[in-house]
């Protein structure tokens, strides 16, 4: 969504020096139901790599997303969607994690399964959970092990 920094007024306060510039992984791996896109495909409308055809019209769903990454300062360069494959997103006491369907083992990969699973630790202790989609295939991270929670449709 190269097109970001035209609409400063419906953007969150980034993190400084984040932007999505470059990167339209949310455009293949979230679903968006006003488009009946499904998560895992690209959206008809991307220009993969380089931003939204649609910008103007695009859907609230894609106007009011930004993801962990493009958040957060302390994440650091390594969990840039454009080199990790997957997406996080923080939620109240849930951290989920999108995975590509392409790369569906790279959340498996170090730096980050050993943060993963420090995060579903104190995810746990405070009631809270960690979910990863790998693809479609949905799974709760616990600190040494998982649970397979099913497929999404
Ligand atoms: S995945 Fe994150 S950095 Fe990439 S386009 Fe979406 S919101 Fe921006
Ligand atoms: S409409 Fe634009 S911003 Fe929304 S998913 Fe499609 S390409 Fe991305």
């Amino acid at each position: 969504m190269t097109e970001l920094t035209q609409r400063p007024e419906e953007v969150p306060p980034l993190a400084p020096g984040r932007s999505c510039d470059g990167c339209t992984a949310c455009c293949k791996l979230l679903s968006i139901p006003a488009l009946k896109k499904p998560a895992q495909t690209w959206c008809e409308h991307c220009n993969i790599g380089k931003g939204c055809r649609t910008y103007d019209t695009r859907p609230t769903d894609c106007r009011t997303f930004f993801c962990g990454w493009v958040l957060d300062q302390a994440l650091g360069p390594a969990w840039d969607p454009r080199h990790s494959c997957m997406i996080l997103k923080f939620e109240a006491n849930r951290i989920v994690i999108h995975v590509d369907k392409d790369r569906r083992d790279a959340w498996r990969k170090e730096p980050y399964l050993a943060q993963i699973r420090s995060w579903a630790a104190q995810a746990i202790a405070a009631r809270g959970e960690v979910l990863v989609w790998e693809g479609l295939d949905g799974i709760r991270v616990l600190p040494n092990g998982e649970q397979r929670i099913g497929r999404s449709m």
